[in-house]
């Protein structure tokens, strides 16, 4: 069936920024993505992958430099900007619900402003019933309709902007890290809520997080990002069970628990951080940091290629 949405060849460049030195940092080049209607799409890395940049373009505030996101076939960047239709399909879920509401609406207003700029409430009356469900949808209650964001607790604000995003009925949400800025005792119930969002609504989901295992239980296929490309994409079981990139199995082995498979071989650690995306290394991105590395691999960059029932960009990937 035709994906929900598609990336195609996605790359995003910025100058000057602030820790670039001068440099253009390159946040994303090369990425090709599917997402079927109703599944979740997990897409893991370290600060600095890319990640938030692929997640503006997918939702059409970022422009790619090259490249282009499709929704149901249609491209979003049209010369007249991203059709007002596509802007209400798919919505997005920030990271910090502290900056991402505005302190001094209610949450009513807040819930409500997608309702006021795509007209989809006739009257007030009506508004305020649409809110009042969305919020009890995120299991808020609508009698707190009237308060401030600073009267609610983390978990409780990225409830609220999960419901402005429903608000429009979307298609799609793309969640930029949704439960990192929370507590560790939150963040279960709010990815929790998701996966029953998506049973009940059937929305299909990006979720973006930083760590394997924050999207384990939710998602039906992962992508793993590393300095602005992916490394491995793939059903989750697949990842998860039998990685094929180096950067995959690091990730899984430093997890609290590591993969059986991987228990045998001593535990990888990664040196270092990774490198500056001002300047990728040649070849392999990963080269640099990889156990596995041969001269090869600092010359000739891996595409992604089918490696059993998921994809690997690696010249030494390895199959289960
Ligand atoms: Fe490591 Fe080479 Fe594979 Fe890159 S291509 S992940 S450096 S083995
Ligand atoms: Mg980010």
């Amino acid at each position: 069936s035709e994906p929900v949405l598609r990336a195609s060849g996605l790359h995003k460049t910025y100058r000057g920024g602030m820790f670039s030195r001068g440099g253009a940092v390159r946040a994303v080049a090369g990425v090709d993505l599917e997402l079927h209607a109703g599944e979740t799409l997990g897409i893991v890395g370290e600060s600095g992958c890319g990640k938030s940049t692929l997640a503006r373009m997918l939702v059409g505030l970022e422009r790619p430099d090259q490249g282009e996101v499709t929704f149901r076939g249609r491209p979003f960047f049209t010369r007249g900007g991203v059709p007002r239709d596509i802007r209400r399909r798919v919505q997005m879920v920030f990271q910090d619900p502290l900056t991402s509401l505005n302190p001094r609406m209610t949450v009513h207003d807040i819930v409500a402003e997608p309702l006021r700029v795509h007209r989809l409430s006739p009257n007030a009356r009506a508004m305020r019933d649409r809110v009042g469900e969305l919020l009890s949808l995120v299991g808020l209650s609508a009698d707190r309709m009237n308060r401030f964001p600073y009267e609610f607790s983390g978990g409780q604000r990225q409830r609220i902007g999960i419901a402005r995003a429903l608000a429009t009925e979307p298609d799609v949400i793309v969640c930029d890290e949704p439960v990192s800025a929370l507590d560790m005792s939150v963040q279960a119930q709010v990815v929790n809520l998701f996966a029953e969002l998506q049973r009940t609504l059937g929305v299909a989901l990006v979720f973006i997080a930083h760590d394997l295992a924050v999207v384990r239980h939710v998602s039906h296929r992962v992508g793993v990002m590393y300095l602005g490309r992916l490394a491995e994409v793939g059903p989750a079981a697949g990842v998860y069970e039998a990685p094929a990139h180096p950067y995959t199995m690091a990730l899984l082995s430093a997890a609290p628990v590591p993969k059986p498979q991987l228990r045998g071989r001593s535990r990888i650690l990664l040196a270092g951080d990774p490198p500056s995306p001002v300047a990728p290394p040649p070849g392999c991105r990963f080269h640099t940091r990889c156990w596995k590395a041969t001269e090869r691999c600092a010359e000739v960059e891996p595409a992604l290629e089918a490696v059993g029932d998921h994809y690997a960009a690696c010249h030494y990937a390895e199959r289960a």
